[in-house]
C-alpha cells in the first residue's frame, strides 16, 4: 500500500492491552491500544498494512539474551515469587521491573514485532515498519531493567544486520538506551546514539559523553546528555546536526529509530518540555532521509500523551501529512478531557540546557565522529538464515473485533495533567516523585484526611454552640 507516500508495516497485537504491570506501576501497555485506537479513527490503518507479529520463540530470545535467564523468565509467575528469590535477585525482576501475569507473553509480543519489522525490511516488503509495543532498550542480556525484560531492539537490530553491513540506532527517549549500546559497544557495524537527560542520579545513570564504545566500537557510541527543561527548539536543533553528522560519517544501511515519548512535556517520569510537533520533527527528519527504518515505541508515562504522540508521528511516517487538531471520537473519548486536542503545548518549564554547554557537547561528537573509519565494511560472510520463516502467517492481519474498553478503568491514575505544572512550581526533583506513589491514592487519602479534620471540627463547632446554648 503506498500512499504518495512510504509503505509502511505496522505490527500490533490486539492482546497487548491485557497485561498490567501493576496498578501503581507507571507502565501502563494500555497505552499501545490507546494509539492504536487513534489511528483506527484518524483512519490512518487503512494506509498501512497491518500485521499481527509472529509472537519471538525462545530460540529468537537467546540470539541474544542468556539461555538462564529466558527460562527463568518462561517459568516465572506471581504466584512463585517468593519461592526464587536469590534467582530474582540475580536477574534483578525485582521493584521498577515486577514479575506480572503473562509477562513472558507480553515480552514475546514486543520482540516479535521488533523482529518481524527488521525482516520485512530486509525483504524489502516495507519502507518503514513500525512496532509501537517495542522500544525497550534497557534490557540486558542476563537481566531486567527500567521496565524492560526483553531488548526487542538489540534482537531487530540483530536481525537487519544480517542484510545491512551498517545500522544506526538513535534513541530519542528520556533516559539514555543503555541496554543498547552495552550490546554493540564493541562493534563498528552498529553506531548508536542517544539524546537524553544525564545527571542527578536520574535512571539509568549512564550515558556520558565520554562513554565513546570500546574496542572494534571505539567511537561508535554517541551520547549526547543533556539537563531539564529542554524545548523543541533547541532539542531539534542539536537533534539534527548530530543525526547530519552521524549520517555523512557512518553512512547507515538502515536506522532503527526509538521514539520513547517521555521526552514530552507533562510526562510522569519525564523531566522535558517537547511538544507532539517537536517530538515528531525528530521522526519526521529520521524518516526524509529515506533509508530502511525500523520505527520503536519506548518509554512514556502519561498514556493519552503518548497515544497523540504516536498516532501523530504515524501519520508523518506514511505520507508527511498532519493530523486534524480534533480528536476522533474513539472507545477511549472518555480519557481525554472535551476541549483536548492532538497537539501538546510547552507548559514553559525553566530550560537548564545552555547553549553554550550544548555548542561544545557537539563539537566533542563531531570530533569523534571524524576520527572514525569511514563506513566500515564487512568482508565476504555467509548470511545467517531469518530468525522467522516468512510463511502464510504473515500476510495483512485484518481487526475485524473492536476493543473494548470495559476492564481498563484502572489503568487509569492518570492525573498528570497539572502535574509538570506542580512540579515546575516544587522545584522538579525526580527523585521525590518515586514511580510507586499512586498520586490518585494520594489525592485520596488527602481527601480523606480533610473530610476526617472537617467533622472533627465541625463537632467541636456543635459542641461550641450547644455549650453557649446551654449557657
Ligand atoms: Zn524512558
Amino acid at each position: 500500500m503506498r500512499n504518495n507516500g512510504k509503505v509502511v508495516s505496522y505490527f500490533y497485537d490486539p492482546e497487548i492491552v491485557e497485561f498490567r504491570y501493576g496498578r501503581s506501576h507507571p507502565m501502563k501497555p494500555i497505552r499501545i491500544g490507546m494509539t492504536h485506537s487513534l489511528l483506527e479513527n484518524y483512519g490512518l490503518t487503512q494506509k498501512m498494512n497491518i500485521f499481527r507479529a509472529n509472537r519471538a520463540s525462545k530460540e529468537d530470545l537467546i540470539q541474544f539474551h542468556d539461555e538462564g535467564y529466558v527460562e527463568f523468565l518462561e517459568q516465572i509467575t506471581p504466584d512463585l515469587e517468593y519461592c526464587n528469590n536469590s534467582k530474582l535477585n540475580q536477574f534483578k525482576i525485582t521493584g521498577d521491573s515486577p514479575i506480572f501475569d503473562g509477562m513472558y507473553d507480553f515480552c514475546k509480543i514486543s520482540a516479535g514485532g521488533s523482529i518481524d519489522g527488521a525482516m520485512h525490511l530486509n525483504h524489502g516488503q516495507s519502507d518503514i515498519s513500525i512496532n509501537w509495543s517495542g522500544g525497550l532498550h534497557h534490557a540486558k542480556s542476563n537481566q531486567a531493567s527500567g521496565f524492560c525484560y526483553i531488548n526487542d531492539i538489540v534482537l531487530g537490530i540483530q536481525e537487519l544486520l544480517k542484510y545491512n553491513n551498517r545500522v544506526l540506532y538513535i534513541d530519542i527517549d528520556i533516559h539514555h538506551g543503555d541496554g543498547v549500546e552495552e550490546a554493540f559497544k564493541t562493534t563498528d557495524r552498529v553506531m548508536t546514539c542517544s539524546f537524553h537527560k544525564y545527571g542527578n542520579e536520574f535512571f539509568p545513570g549512564t550515558g556520558n559523553l565520554t562513554d565513546i564504545g570500546e574496542l572494534d566500537g571505539r567511537k561508535y557510541s554517541v551520547n549526547f546528555p543533556l539537563d531539564d527543561g529542554m524545548n523543541d527548539e533547541l532539542y531539534f536543533e542539536y537533534f539534527k546536526k548530530t543525526i547530519d553528522a552521524v549520517d555523512k560519517y557512518y553512512q547507515p544501511n538502515s536506522i532503527v529509530l526509538q521514539c520513547g515519548a517521555d521526552t514530552l512535556s507533562r510526562d510522569w517520569l519525564g523531566c522535558f518540555d517537547l511538544t507532539t510537533k517537536g517530538h515528531g520533527k525528530c521522526v519526521q527528519h529520521i524518516r526524509d532521509k529515506n533509508l530502511p527504518l525500523l520505527i520503536l515505541g519506548g518509554g512514556g508515562y502519561t498514556p493519552k500523551n503518548v497515544a497523540k504522540c504516536w498516532a501523530y508521528e504515524t501519520s508523518l511516517l506514511i505520507d508527511n501529512s498532519e493530523l486534524p487538531e480534533e480528536l476522533p471520537a474513539h472507545e477511549f473519548s472518555e480519557y481525554y478531557l472535551k476541549d483536548e486536542t492532538l497537539y501538546l503545548t510547552p507548559i514553559g518549564m525553566e530550560n537548564k540546557n545552555e547553549k553554550i554547554v550544548l555548542d561544545k557537547t557537539f563539537e566533542q561528537i563531531y570530533q569523534n565522529l571524524k576520527d572514525i573509519v569511514p563506513v566500515p565494511s564487512v568482508g565476504n560472510r555467509t548470511r545467517p538464515q531469518d530468525s522467522i520463516a516468512m510463511d502464510e502467517n504473515d500476510k495483512p492481519y485484518k481487526f475485524y473485533k473492536k476493543q473494548s474498553n470495559k476492564n481498563f478503568k484502572n489503568e487509569f491514575y492518570d492525573l498528570s495533567q497539572d502535574r509538570n505544572e506542580k512540579l515546575y512550581k516544587n522545584k522538579y526533583d525526580p527523585k521525590k516523585f518515586s514511580p510507586f506513589i499512586d498520586p490518585k491514592e494520594k489525592k485520596v487519602k488527602k481527601e480523606k484526611k480533610a473530610k476526617k479534620k472537617k467533622k472533627k471540627k465541625g463537632s467541636k463547632k456543635n459542641k461550641k454552640i450547644k455549650k453557649e446554648s446551654q449557657k
